[in-house]
C-alpha cells in the first residue's frame, strides 16, 4: 500500500469518527438524558427503599436489561444502568411496592435510537473494514490496469574490453580462472563487472564506472571490482531503485567461461544483494576475428533492468 493510499484511508477514518462522534452527541443531547446517572444496582435499590424513584422503564432484549427512568430526590434527575436478568421479576414488585410507575418496552419492538447507539461502534469498524477492502481492491485494479511506466521501470547498458597480457591473474564476475593471460586494467580489469556497474549506474543515471572510481586515483590501483558493485548497490539503495534483472555477454576466445558461471553468478549476486537467479550470464567468442578473435582482448556488453521502489 502506497503513503498516499494510506493517509487518504488515515482521513476518511477520521472523519467516519468525527462524524459518529457528532451524531452520538446528537442522539445523546436529544433523547438519551438518562446517562446523567449510573448507579450501581445496590445504589438504585437504596433509592428505591428510601422511596426517591419516580418512575422506571425496562428495555429488555435477548442479551441485556436497561434500566432508564426518574427520580424523585434529586428532581429531574434521570439514571441509567444495566441489570442481571435473574433479578428482573423481584425487582418489579419492589418498584410496583413503592408504587413506581414502571414501564416495559422490547428493544426489538422500537426505539431505533438505542439500539443504533448500543450499535455504533460495532458499525463504525465495520465501516472501516468495508472502507478499507474497497480501497485496497480500487488500488490492486490501479496497479493491474496501469502498464509499466518509464519511471517504474529503467534499463541501462554497460560495456567495457581490457588487453589480455600474459602473467597477468584472469578475473572475470569476481572469481579468478586458470589461464595464462590476465586483463590490463587500473583496478583487477574485471570485464565482467565494470559492465555490470556502467549498467546499472546507467540506468539509475549516476554516470559511470569511471564518475565513481576514476583510473586516476591510486586508491583503486589493483581493486577489486566487487567493491565497485557493492557501491553502485548503495547508490541505487539510496535512489530507492532495486534490481530486477542483470544479463551478461562475456566474449573471449578463450578459456570456456561456461563452466565458471555457476560461482560468477553467486560472486556477482552476492556484491549486488540480489537472488542468483535475477543474474544471467552467456559466453562468445569472436570466430578469430578482430583483437578478442586473435586472444588480445576480452569484452563484455550487459543490460540492467531497475524498478523503482
Ligand atoms: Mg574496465
Amino acid at each position: 500500500m502506497n503513503s498516499s493510499l494510506l493517509k487518504k484511508i488515515i482521513l476518511i477514518w477520521i472523519a467516519i469518527v468525527f462524524f459518529g462522534s457528532m451524531m452520538w452527541r446528537l442522539a445523546s443531547t436529544n433523547g438519551n438524558q438518562t446517562r446523567e446517572f449510573e448507579p450501581s444496582y445496590s445504589e438504585f435499590i437504596a433509592k428505591v427503599d428510601a422511596g426517591d424513584v419516580k418512575e422506571v422503564t425496562l428495555y429488555f432484549s435477548t442479551n441485556s436489561y436497561e434500566l432508564q427512568g426518574e427520580y424523585a430526590r434529586p428532581a429531574n434527575g434521570k439514571f441509567h444502568l444495566a441489570v442481571p436478568k435473574e433479578v428482573v421479576p423481584g425487582l418489579l414488585g419492589q418498584l410496583r411496592e413503592k408504587n413506581v410507575a414502571v414501564k416495559v418496552k422490547e428493544i426489538r419492538s422500537g426505539n431505533w435510537a438505542l439500539i443504533l447507539l448500543n450499535a455504533s461502534l460495532l458499525i463504525l469498524v465495520v465501516g472501516f473494514c468495508l472502507l478499507l477492502i474497497w480501497l485496497i481492491r480500487a488500488n490492486r485494479r490501479r496497479g493491474a490496469v496501469a502498464a509499466p511506466t518509464a519511471a517504474a521501470v529503467r534499463t541501462g547498458i554497460g560495456y567495457d574490453l581490457h588487453r589480455l597480457e600474459e602473467g597477468r591473474p584472469l578475473i572475470v564476475g569476481g572469481i579468478e580462472l586458470p589461464f595464462d593471460k590476465g586483463p590490463v586494467g587500473h583496478s583487477d580489469g574485471d570485464v565482467l563487472a565494470h559492465a555490470v556497474c556502467d549498467a546499472l549506474l546507467g540506468a539509475a543515471g549516476l554516470g559511470d564506472i569511471g564518475t565513481h572510481f576514476p583510473d586516476t586515483d591510486p586508491k583503486w590501483k589493483g581493486a577489486n571490482s566487487m567493491v565497485f558493485l557493492e557501491h553502485a548497490k548503495k547508490l541505487l539503495d539510496e535512489k530507492q531503485f532495486a534490481i530486477e534483472h542483470v544479463d551478461a555477454v562475456v566474449i573471449t576466445e578463450k578459456p570456456k567461461l561456461g563452466p565458471h558461471f555457476p560461482k560468477m553468478r553467486e560472486a556477482l549476486a552476492k556484491a549486488l544483494g540480489v537472488g542468483v537467479e535475477k543474474i544471467h550470464l552467456k559466453a562468445k567468442t569472436n570466430e578469430g576475428v578482430d583483437a578478442i578473435g586473435r586472444g588480445e582482448a576480452i569484452a563484455a556488453h550487459v543490460v540492467a533492468t531497475l524498478s523503482s521502489r
